[in-house]
Order: structure tokens, then C-alpha cells, then sequence
């Protein structure tokens, strides 16, 4: 226990802190590290618990006085103070703590998951549905409709989302009487704590069915194969995910549907490499329009276009073609496209041609060869030394 660190630091709060002062610290913290805002986050889960185990403490004042007074020893189980009729039992229930200081309080959509909701008849937004896409290359570029096939749970229509058969309706669960929720007592290194889960009997919903529908099976709810036809946005590349609000599943008890995750995959072009909102291709052009310099037809996304390749190019040189890159999902602007250069050395040569060669290597000299020459000089230095 001696490491425990000091509840007055974990609320961050001074020791002469009004009720009020480490309330409103308790909302904030607990609200920062709650673990349906966190989910995964086990530091998180740790702060939690931390905050929780300051508050139930700080905020009684009995407990408080004893903390003051006799620090940990003061208010921990294991030193004896639960012993003889002391109001302090060793439970900490987070969940009791946790609602009655955030009765009412609405965090914003994201929803306490499962085992903590007091009421199992609250409603409750649907989960998000999933689909999956395949757009071309040229269709993430300009934008396109596509239809997409996904799977939704709706409510049945038979029972009218109730489960039961037209006539009867749902009991209070005889395992939780109604509450949809069981406690459970947990040991842990901070005393007893008490969790709330989900009835097994009736999964958290408090109700239970003797005449379930047939066509859901009591669940109320269905799962409905459905097509939507949506506007994929110009410039959308491959594993961004498009969201349609209001598409997912039906929410529970009233509650909004969740939306529809539409996944892209955008599949990959035989010429066209994207990077960001850059296109970038390869060229291939012969090694006497590489040195003569030459007009040449360049694929674009819009087309072809004619463009002026100068004498003296070297493989590996890149142009650019402004403004003919993918248009940017903000609807502003363009990227660009580049243009690397392969020079395609000539091969299976006709003796004519070999002639040829031959007869131009015997005129060339260092002017038609800087690199080469830049090289041997290097290397001459090199050696003279
Ligand atoms: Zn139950
Ligand atoms: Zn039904």
C-alpha cells in the first residue's frame, strides 16, 4: 500500500479542497479515463480505478477526516479499519459512484457499453454496418456512383421489434427482476470491488419471452440484406473509409440507427502509381529520342498529352505535369503528375545498325560523354596521388 500515490495528488486537488472542487475534479478525470472512452487502454482502466478509489474517499467525510488524520492506514481494509462496525465496508462500487455523480449526464453518443447501464429499456444507438467497395484507379480519381451491397439489422416487422408473438408481451427477467444487470464482487488490490454485468438469463434487456416470433426468434430484430447507391467523391484513395450516416443498424429501444462504414479498395493501375495527390508514371522512350530530343504522348488521367522531350535527356530525368494529378477530396486543387524517364537501350541489332553504331561511337568525343569523362578524371586524380 505504500505506493499507492496521494489521493489529493490523483485528483489534483489541494488538501483544503471543497466538496464542490473535488466533485467537479472527479467529473473531469472520471470522464477522461472511462473505459468505454479508452476501450483497450489498460493505463487508462488503471487511472480509472485510481480516481475512483480518491473520490469514494475524498467525498465522504468521514473517510476523508480519517485519511487526513491517519493517511492509507486511515481508510484501508487491510489495516483493520473496516473492523468493528466502522461505517467503512471495504467495497468500492464504481459503478454506484459513477452514476451518482453523472445522473443524467450524456456523453455525447459514445454510450456506456454493456454491463453499465442502469435502465436496459434506455435507448440506444444501433452498431455501424460494413460494406466493402472495389473502385478502378480512374474512378477514385474523378469520382463516381457505386452500388453497395451490405447486411443491416432492422427491426422485425412481424413483432414490430417487440420479439414476442403478436398478443403477448415480455416479462421482468426472474434472474435480475427486471434490471437486466447482475453484480458481481471482484477482489482486487484496492478491496472488494463490485462490477455490474449483463443478466446471462436474459443478456441485459430484463425482459424474457415465453411466445418468441418466429421470424426473429424473439430477438426483434432482423438482418436484411440491402443495396444503397452511393457518391464516392473525387479523390478518395485505397483504405479510406466513406461514412452514410443513419445506414448501419437499428438502434434498441427506440434509439437512432448507427451508420454504414463503407470500406475502399481501390485497385491499382498497370501505368499509374499514386502518392498522396501526385500521379507518378514511367516513360519509356528510345535512346536516340533521349538524345535528339523529341515530341512524345504522355498518358494523364484526362488523357493524353503531347509533350516535348529535350535533346540530352537521361534516364532517370523527371518532368512534370502540373495540375494533372488526382483532385484533392477538400474539392481544391489538383496534385500533379510526374514523369520519370526510362531510356530503353536497343537490342537484337541488325548488322546494318551495329554499322551504324560503330560509325557514330568513332566520331563521338568527351562533349557527347560529360559523365563519362567527369568520371575518368576522377579516377585519374585518384590514383595520381
Ligand atoms: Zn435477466
Ligand atoms: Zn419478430
Amino acid at each position: 500500500m505504500a505506493d499507492k500515490r496521494d489521493y489529493y495528488e490523483v485528483m489534483g486537488v489541494p488538501k483544503n479542497a471543497t466538496d464542490a472542487e473535488i466533485k467537479k475534479a472527479y467529473r473531469k478525470l472520471a470522464k477522461k479515463y472511462h473505459p468505454d472512452l479508452n476501450p483497450g487502454d489498460k493505463n487508462a482502466e488503471v487511472k480509472f480505478k485510481e480516481v475512483n478509489e480518491a473520490y469514494e474517499v475524498l467525498s465522504d467525510k468521514d473517510k476523508r477526516a480519517r485519511y487526513d488524520q491517519f493517511g492509507q492506514a486511515g481508510v484501508d481494509p487491510s489495516f483493520g479499519g473496516g473492523a468493528g462496525g466502522s461505517p467503512f465496508n471495504g467495497g468500492i462500487n464504481i459503478d454506484d459512484i459513477f452514476n451518482s455523480v453523472f445522473d443524467g449526464f450524456d456523453f455525447g453518443g459514445f454510450g456506456f457499453g454493456g454491463g453499465r447501464r442502469a435502465n436496459p429499456n434506455t435507448p440506444r444507438r444501433g452498431s455501424d454496418g460494413q460494406a466493402t467497395i472495389v473502385i478502378s484507379f480512374e474512378e477514385a480519381a474523378k469520382g463516381c456512383k457505386k452500388t453497395v451491397h451490405y447486411e443491416q439489422v432492422e427491426s422485425c416487422s412481424d413483432c414490430h421489434g417487440t420479439g414476442t408473438k403478436d398478443g403477448t408481451k415480455p416479462k421482468a427477467c426472474p434472474q435480475c427482476g427486471g434490471s437486466g444487470q447482475v453484480r458481481v464482487s471482484q477482489r482486487t488490490p484496492f478491496g472488494v470491488v463490485q462490477t455490474a454485468r449483463n443478466c446471462d438469463r436474459c443478456g441485459g434487456s430484463g425482459k424474457v419471452i415465453d411466445n418468441p416470433c418466429t421470424t426473429c426468434g424473439g430477438s426483434g430484430r432482423v438482418k436484411q440484406k440491402k443495396t444503397i447507391e452511393i457518391s464516392i467523391p473525387a479523390g478518395i484513395d485505397n483504405e479510406q473509409i466513406l461514412n452514410v450516416s443513419g445506414r448501419g443498424n437499428a438502434g434498441l429501444n427506440g434509439g437512432p440507427s448507427g451508420d454504414l462504414h463503407v470500406y475502399v479498395s481501390v485497385r491499382p493501375h498497370p501505368i499509374f502509381e499514386r502518392r498522396g495527390n501526385d500521379v507518378w508514371c514511367e516513360m519509356p522512350i528510345t535512346f536516340t529520342q533521349a538524345a535528339l530530343g523529341a515530341e512524345v504522348i504522355v498518358p494523364t488521367i484526362d488523357g493524353k498529352v503531347e509533350y516535348q522531350v529535350h535533346a540530352g535527356t537521361q534516364p532517370g530525368d523527371v518532368f512534370k505535369l502540373r495540375g494533372k494529378g488526382i483532385p484533392r477530396l477538400s474539392g481544391h486543387g489538383r496534385g500533379d503528375q510526374y514523369v520519370r524517364m526510362a531510356i530503353e537501350v536497343p537490342k537484337n541489332l541488325s548488322q546494318k545498325q551495329k554499322d551504324l553504331l560503330k560509325e557514330f561511337d568513332a566520331g563521338a568525343n568527351d562533349k557527347n560523354y560529360q559523365k563519362r569523362k567527369t568520371f575518368f578524371d576522377k579516377i585519374k586524380n585518384m590514383f595520381s596521388e
